[in-house]
This record gives C-alpha cells, structure tokens and sequence, in this order.
C-alpha cells in the first residue's frame, strides 16, 4: 500500500501519518476527542432545532388563541374600534376650529360629536359631514347643544351637504370586516393628515 501524505490531526494539530485517507486524528484519543465533540455539536443542533420548532408552535398558538379571542368579540366591540378611529380623525381634522356648537377655543377636552345620533341614525355614524370637533360640555352636558351646531354646521359644510345629510339614507348593515376596514382606513387617514400637516409646518 502506498504511503499517505502526512496530515496535521484535527484534534490536538500534531502531524501524523494516516492509516487511512479518511483518518483524521492521529491517536485513538484524538479519535475519542473528536467523536465527542461531533456528538455534543450534534446534540446541541438538535436541542436548537426542538427550540426553534417550540417557538414557532408557541407563535401559531397565540395567534389562533387571537383570533379565537376575536371571533368571540360582539359587532359591537368592532363597531366601538371603527368608532374610535373615525372621531379621532375627526378630531385631528377639526384641529384648531372652536367648538361646532358653541364657538369657544378652550384647552379643555374635544369629542367628535355628531349632529345626528349614532343611535337614531346609525347609518351616519361614519359621515363626515355629520361629525365635528365639539368640546366636552356641549357633546356630555347639552346633547350635542343642538341650537349653535345647526347654523354652524350649515355654514361650514353649506345648505347642499346639510340637506344631503337630512335627507333620506339606506340603512347599512356593516359587518365586523366592515368595521375593521373603516377602522384601519381612518387610521391611516389620520395619519396621513398628521403626516401632511408636518410637511406643511
Ligand atoms: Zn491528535
Ligand atoms: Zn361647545
């Protein structure tokens, strides 16, 4: 057999003449060494391989657990976060303008109140032109203080658009994709809003 070149062993990087092209390690000590550590590495391959599957079962969990959660949800709970997205844009938007009802300036708090009222007419609960910046007495104390909002109202949003919002309406029947859809749509209205207003500034 012919002589094979020798070879630095991986273990304790002595050189050495191999038995065999596909000996490695000089000593059957080396050889030990060596296998041991190729188990360890493999050990801890595996272990990592386990963890990452763990985490990934523990992600789809929670996010079935989610949605489960979600599916349980009244309409209402969706409505609400519409609702909430839609009068903070509304807010944003009127930023600045007085009260729709009373005409103040205050630093005091500002709904979105609206002229026609989400519970007689549901349909307009996402009109623009039937919410407005209203500051916290006229929308929790004078139910919206109707006298002031109606001539301002016109003035703002003029006699056609306050006609229009008087006039007849179809019933709507929103579902939770719905409100889910108006919710993200304001947010991001929102945003762009505030987004614009800072390029302006
Ligand atoms: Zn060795
Ligand atoms: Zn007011």
């Amino acid at each position: 057999m012919p002589k094979l070149p020798r070879r630095k062993c991986l273990e304790c990087r002595e050189w050495f003449i191999p038995q065999y092209s596909n000996v490695v390690w000089c000593t059957p000590e080396c050889g030990a060494a060596i296998a041991l550590k190729r188990r360890d590495k493999e050990k801890q391959q595996a272990i990592a391989r386990l963890e990452k599957k763990r985490k990934k079962e523990l992600v789809e969990q929670k996010d079935k657990l989610k949605a489960r959660r979600l599916a349980v949800k009244p309409l209402s709970y969706f409505a609400k976060l519409a609702q909430a997205e839609f009068n903070a844009y509304i807010r944003e938007r009127d930023a600045g303008l007085p009260c729709i009802s009373c005409d103040r300036y205050h630093d005091g708090q500002h709904h979105a109140g609206h002229y026609r009222t989400v519970g007689s007419n549901p349909e307009l609960r996402f009109d623009e032109d039937n919410c407005h910046r209203q500051c916290a007495p006229c929308n929790n104390h004078f139910s919206g203080n109707i006298g002031g909002y109606t001539p301002n109202l016109i003035s703002k949003i003029g006699q056609a658009r306050f006609d229009a919002l008087m006039g007849p309406h179809e019933a709507k029947r929103y579902r939770r994709e719905d409100f889910e859809r108006i919710r993200d749509e304001y947010r991001a209205k929102r945003k762009a809003l505030i987004a614009s207003r800072e390029v302006a500034a």
